[in-house]
């Protein structure tokens, strides 16, 4: 599975062939920009929204910068699994588990602005639905 450590070589390869476009994900992975981190391990990293829409809000990325959903590979199932067995943890950790909204935006049609694949985590108030 990707670890964090690959990172730098992924990246480097499709600078080459010029088809990802670094996001400011990819420099909080980096630690180029600072972050309110709440839990990272080797293949995933998972920090505060700076424009949270609930008390809490917390986005969860891969360190692989896959762009979306649409971009994920079969040799993407096992790091897409670790993400979702991850969700509950930090819900767990932020004091709001059984009681939050997972949300991926994918496409610009579909909400998404920062093209590196992360997963929203909401909590703290009552959700409505359905979201604009
Ligand atoms: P999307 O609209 O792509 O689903 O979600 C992107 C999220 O990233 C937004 O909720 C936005 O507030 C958040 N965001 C954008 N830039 C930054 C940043 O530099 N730092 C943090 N912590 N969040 C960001």
């Amino acid at each position: 599975m990707f670890v964090g450590a690959d990172v730098k070589t992924v990246v480097a390869e499709h600078r080459v062939q010029g088809v990802l476009p670094l996001t400011i994900f990819t420099k909080i992975i980096d630690g180029k920009i600072p972050a309110d981190i709440v839990y990272e391990d080797e293949y995933c990293l998972a920090f505060r929204d700076v424009n949270p829409q609930a008390p809490t809000h917390v986005l969860l990325i891969p360190r692989k910068p896959v762009e979306s959903l649409d971009q994920l590979t079969p040799e993407d199932s096992a790091l897409m699994g670790h993400l979702m067995m991850t969700v509950p943890e930090i819900a767990r950790q932020q004091g709001v588990s059984g009681e939050y909204r997972t949300i991926i935006n994918t496409g610009e049609k579909g909400g998404q602005t920062v093209f590196h694949l992360h997963i929203h985590i909401l909590a703290g108030r009552a959700l409505t639905w359905p979201p604009g």
